[in-house]
């Protein structure tokens, strides 16, 4: 798996100091500062702490099977720059380089609010996973515009297809802070409001997508 987050801080130099310190207790593989400049704090092999508490298609303790990658942003701050094309240039490229080493399929390139949804929201809905998907380095199903496309579902009616994208719905949990982490992702205009009939559209696709995915033994990374 890979894990995309953003630093939440002010400079990249301040968060590598941060996830060099033993004290913090985090740690990732990579950083990639604003201006494109990439350093590798942890070798691929070895378990960085990154993800924390989270789970995707049932499996749990990811930090021992995904590689972390931290992109320098100031986070949800009203005045935060939108991820600079060169930050997201070296990620496509980074990206393209470790997909290919461990063979990780799309389904497997994900944001850390998607597999800990009830605890973080990076790196945020302002990312830009269409260019990871433009790129082949993730799965896009466009939002539908067709008449009753807003109409309210029922959040109970998106768990089985989310679930089969690999979301999980913890027992005793909120599900609809799943719901957001996957509108945060994949449906952005509807983050923090409640599902819709293009919600669902949305995630049905996307589920059909993951399938035929499953069904390819080979990954080919581009
Ligand atoms: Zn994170």
């Amino acid at each position: 798996m890979i894990v995309l987050h953003y630093t939440d801080m002010t400079s990249a130099e301040a968060a590598i100091l941060r996830l060099c310190d033993p004290e913090a207790k985090v740690s990732a593989h990579y950083l990639i500062a604003a201006d494109g400049t990439a350093t590798q704090m942890v070798e691929e092999d070895r378990r960085a702490w990154h993800a924390g508490v989270s789970a995707w298609f049932g499996a749990t303790d990811l930090n021992s099977r995904s590689i972390g990658i931290e992109l320098d942003s100031p986070g949800h701050r009203p005045d935060a720059p939108i991820f600079p094309d060169r930050q997201i240039a070296v990620l496509l490229a980074l990206l393209t380089a470790v997909r290919g080493r461990w063979r990780v399929p799309l389904r497997n390139v994900v944001a850390h609010s998607d597999i800990a949804p009830h605890r973080k929201i990076d790196p945020g809905e302002a990312f830009p996973w269409q260019r990871l998907a433009a790129a082949g380095h993730a799965i896009y199903v466009p939002a539908p515009d067709a008449p009753g496309a807003a109409s309210p579902v029922d959040p109970a009616v998106l768990i089985p297809p989310l679930t089969r994208c690999g979301y999980t719905f913890a027992a005793g949990a909120d599900p609809a802070l799943v719901v957001d982490a996957f509108h945060r992702r994949h449906v952005p205009s509807l983050t923090g409001a409640p599902p819709t009939e293009a919600s669902l559209q949305v995630a049905r696709a996307l589920a059909a997508a993951i399938d035929a995915e499953m069904k390819t033994k080979a990954v080919a990374a581009p």
